[in-house]
């Protein structure tokens, strides 16, 4: 399927000499403080249609793909949308509109914290209570749960709703026409990446961003080492021939192998910084609280950022037990961490 040429003028970003193949960037600001944006991009050979990513879990994010499609000439129904995981700013689309999506079956169960949030609430309060999160860092854990429904435009619903699309599993090594699938946990135990050979470019979803690092906390129904995985991913993406990412956020990369590098030393260093945050018997909020956050110090963090930075850390100590370097320990029914 062609597209029009105001598409080419005011969005194309890359094609291949012959013109079969187009990507164009849909950039749609986000209602909360960071990211600023997510990107969701749509690849035309004339073919298959491919949307990556759909946008926030707003009906005004899904309102902007569907125009946006239907200015390139294309439709929802037309094109298939690979979703790269389950957060908040990934699958917009999937809950408004009836279109054909597909995601890891790991991520999947995850949808159900948009619309049926109490089916996690249990899990997520054992957990706080597991690792030791005081009421008040609970506090935007507790509001998200009240709330069914994070869209911008119903905050407040506390109604089940019904995830509209169509969604089927899709796993590492599968081939989709010319993109093929490539599983990069540790954001989340289901995250994907889509790699166009002949192209040599990859749509990394969250696993590489330009400037900031990824997040990557322990949650509930995750990997046993999720820092380990995400690692292991980016050295997968090494191995491959890629002279472009495309991002879910942020901007394009074009010299991946010196990013790749740059986000795996970042790992490295905050793993040794966890190490020798931790003394005697450390809780995981000890250990944050002697992290260095690039949003200033643990207390004076946010109320979601301290939600973060306290799986993160956890994140950390679990890799550091997975590597037989700290030992796990349960005192006061608190998990607490050691060196010895
Ligand atoms: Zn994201």
């Amino acid at each position: 399927m062609a597209l029009p040429v105001t598409l080419k003028e005011k969005n194309f970003l890359a094609a291949n000499p012959t013109f079969f193949m187009e990507i164009s960037r849909i950039k749609l600001n986000l209602p909360i403080k960071s990211p600023e944006f997510s990107n969701v991009y749509v690849i035309c050979d004339g073919g298959e249609v491919y949307v990556i990513d759909g946008g926030f879990i707003s009906e005004k994010h899904a309102i902007e793909i569907t125009e946006k499609l239907e200015s390139f000439g294309l439709s929802l129904s037309s094109s298939r949308f690979l979703i790269t995981h389950h957060h908040i700013d990934h699958v917009g689309i999937v809950i408004w509109k009836k279109v054909n999506a597909f995601m890891h079956p790991l991520e999947i169960p995850f949808l159900k914290l948009y619309t049926d949030p109490s089916y996690f609430a249990r899990p997520y309060l054992e957990w706080s209570r597991k690792y030791g999160i005081d009421m008040e860092l609970l506090k935007p854990l507790i509001s998200f749960f009240k709330t069914s429904r994070r869209a911008e435009t119903s905050y407040s619903t506390g109604v089940r709703i019904e995830t509209k699309g169509n969604i089927s599993p899709l796993e590492d090594g599968e081939v989709l026409s010319y993109l093929r699938v490539i599983h990069t946990p540790g954001h989340c135990p289901g995250h994907l990446s889509f790699y166009i050979p002949s192209e040599k470019v990859i749509f990394s979803g969250d696993l590489i961003l330009s400037v900031t690092t990824t997040h990557v906390g322990y949650y509930p129904g995750y990997s046993p080492d999720p820092v380990g995985d995400h690692v292991k991913s980016l050295r997968k993406l090494l191995e491959l021939e890629i002279d472009v990412v495309y991002p879910a956020h942020e901007d394009i990369i074009k010299n991946p192998g010196k990013r790749i590098s740059e986000l795996i030393h970042h790992y490295e260093e905050r793993e040794e910084e966890v190490y020798s945050a931790v003394e005697g018997d450390s809780r995981v909020l000890d250990v944050a609280r002697k992290v260095n956050w690039s949003t200033g110090s643990f207390d004076t963090i946010d109320g979601w950022g301290k939600v973060l930075a306290f799986s993160e850390t956890l994140a950390f100590l679990k890799r550091l037990v997975n590597e037989g370097r700290l030992r796990e320990k349960e005192i006061d029914g608190v998990i607490h961490y050691t060196n010895f």
